[in-house]
């Protein structure tokens, strides 16, 4: 604990990681350091950083370990979220992988919450299948955990809020039931960033982050973070990062920590924006439900309430009797939403979601889909209006629509 990590969550999100000035002058930003090779002054020098590292320190003897550059952004992600340790990932999804192989060993049983972001059914069947590991599911907002874990369970697995639908799960009782069964407790942190929220403090053993949205914040740059809160895990994890090769480009380290000084007034913005489209849409009458763990009326609100500093730009709306096609129209119609994956990114973007999608999620209503919308840093006013005409025009469009319909 250093003194920074007494202070409130936009402070620190300034001053983290920041170079330092003892010796006289320092810059304000860390230097982009790239480098593949790491010269030593000699031999005797070399083997010195080797036998430190073989130690558990955290300090480079080649490019794949990072430079000053990884290191800032490293050291600001764990003041950020309270942790010991953080890796560096290609991905957000590299960084869930990343766990799962450090967690897990041939026959060992994954529990996961059946609301998390929909690749990790695909990292089930493409990597942890092959290598013995079972993964079930189980809804974190109606089932009870013990009656889901297993003797051979060696961690349980959660988002909260859940993806597209932002169910929540309570992660105390997740916590408390993976600490008196000594097992792992991983969450996927990326909606709040570490900003709205810190899964270390309520129980979870390892924190997710996908830097590629809300961190970087400027939708330029692809990167994950897994940050420990039990120094015990660093060696398991430095042991599988390593044997993945990951690794960072310092550019993009850069990149992640110039967007982390500005994430504290970026997501109070969004989430500001996302709360008046939110108001404003739920009334129109077409829109049967706005999706939004900061509305009175989301089923878990009381643990967003209890858990969470505030809100993010994400919200979803399930349409009265909206078609499939109608849904994508309204998208189509939309002028200052971009369609495409991702968030966290300035701009406002909306993304049509299939119930298909969404039917393993048990907290699903059974309509055609949702329309998930990431509110932007534009004035909401202007994107309310974008969003009234295209619903209003998908709404009169004839039916059929075109062949697309389903
Ligand atoms: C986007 C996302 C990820 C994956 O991050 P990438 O950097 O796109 O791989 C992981 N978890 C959640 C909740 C996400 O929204």
């Amino acid at each position: 604990m250093s003194a920074l990590d007494e202070l409130r969550p936009a402070t620190r999100l300034v001053h983290a990681g920041q170079p330092d000035c003892s010796n006289g002058t320092a810059p304000v930003n860390i230097p982009v350091v790239r480098t593949s090779t790491v010269r030593f002054r000699d031999c005797e020098e070399m083997d010195a950083i080797h036998h430190r590292r073989d130690g558990g320190e955290t300090i480079s003897a080649y490019g794949r370990h990072g430079t000053e550059t990884h290191r800032a952004l490293e050291e600001a992600l764990c003041t950020l979220e309270g942790g010991h340790r953080a890796l560096l990932c290609p991905s957000g999804l590299g960084a869930i992988s990343l766990s799962f192989l450090a967690l897990t060993h041939s026959g060992a049983h994954v529990l996961a919450s059946d609301n998390v972001y929909q690749p990790i059914k695909r990292i089930d069947a493409a990597l942890l299948r092959k290598m013995g590991v079972e993964v079930s599911f189980f809804s974190a907002s109606k089932d009870r955990v013990q009656d889901h874990l297993r003797p051979n369970t060696t961690l349980i697995y959660s988002e909260s809020p859940g993806s597209s639908l932002y169910e929540m799960a309570d992660l105390q009782v997740l916590g408390a039931e993976a600490a008196r069964r000594g097992i792992a407790l991983v969450v996927d942190n990326t909606w709040a960033s570490g900003y709205l929220f810190n899964p270390l403090a309520s129980g979870a053993t390892v924190s997710i982050l996908a830097n590629t949205k809300y961190i970087s914040g400027h939708s330029d740059l692809m990167q994950g973070a897994v940050v420990l809160g039990d120094p015990a895990l660093a060696k398991t994890f430095d042991a599988a990062y390593d044997a993945m090769g990951f690794c960072v480009g310092a550019d993009d380290a850069y990149l992640a920590l110039r967007g982390l000084r500005t994430l504290g007034v970026r997501m109070e913005r969004h989430g500001d924006n996302a709360l008046k489209v939110a108001e404003h849409l739920r009334r129109l009458p077409r829109v049967r439900r706005v999706y939004c763990p900061a509305l009175p009326d989301h089923p878990g609100h009381e643990l967003w309430k209890r858990d969470f500093r505030g809100t993010n730009g994400l919200i979803s709306v399930e349409f009265d009797d909206f078609e499939w096609a109608r849904i994508t129209a309204v998208a189509d119609h939309l002028s200052l939403f971009s369609i495409g994956a991702s968030w966290g990114g300035y701009e406002s973007l909306a993304l049509p979601t299939h119930g298909d999608k969404l039917a393993s999620q048990s907290s699903w209503s059974g309509a055609a889909g949702v329309l998930r919308l990431h509110i932007g840093l534009e004035d909401p006013q202007d994107l309310i209006d974008d969003l009234v005409r295209a619903i209003d025009l998908a709404a009169n469009l004839p039916i059929p629509i075109g062949a697309a319909i389903s």
